[in-house]
């Protein structure tokens, strides 16, 4: 089995609904053992688009890698993501943050996600369920990179009853 951890982002609709949804469907093929809490963030990238709700979720595969990229499209698929233009606003977004500790480069797939440690979407969530996490690459801890970039700004933790953070989270 290897381990994962999966970036959640949705920022159309139902926002918490469509991530819990995700959730649902990425445990058909991920055993689940983590969830971050949620955090609602402001698009970074194309500005004028409404807020996001984040999380990160970790668990165990027996997967490859390129087939979790494609369980993960499926699932941006079937949720109704519709792709217009770069960071455009999105029913959901699901990237693979790490795959172990492999590193990877190819056209398709990249680990680590090549943009996670400028990101405080992703690294307050991580930090949540994984401060001590080492990136494979860059050799320093999510608490570390969450650190290096600065205070959080744009940024604020969300409650939703349908996504409760821990354990498994579902
Ligand atoms: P985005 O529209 O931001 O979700 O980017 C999707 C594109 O990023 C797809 O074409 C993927 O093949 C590519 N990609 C490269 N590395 C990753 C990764 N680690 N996780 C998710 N998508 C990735």
């Amino acid at each position: 089995m290897a381990s994962v951890y999966i970036a959640l982002g949705s920022n159309l609709g139902d926002r918490a609904g469509t991530l819990v949804a995700a959730r649902e469907r990425l445990a058909e093929f991920v055993h689940l053992r983590a969830a971050s809490r949620l955090y609602e963030t402001e698009p970074v990238g194309y500005r004028d688009q409404p807020p996001f709700l984040n999380a990160v979720v970790a668990g165990a595969t027996d997967l490859q890698p390129l087939p979790v990229l494609h369980a993960l499209q499926q699932i941006e698929h079937d949720l109704g993501r519709r792709r217009s233009f770069p960071n455009a606003p999105r029913t959901i977004d699901l990237d693979l943050l790490y795959y172990n500790n492999l590193l990877l480069n190819t056209p398709e797939l990249t680990l680590p996600h090549p943009r996670l440690h400028e990101r405080f979407f992703v690294l307050l969530p991580l930090n949540d369920i994984a401060p001590h996490l080492l990136h494979p690459r860059l050799q320093q801890s999510t608490s570390a990179l969450l650190a290096a970039l600065g205070p959080p700004s744009g940024v604020r933790e969300w409650e939703d009853a349908r996504w409760v953070a821990g354990e498994s989270g579902g």
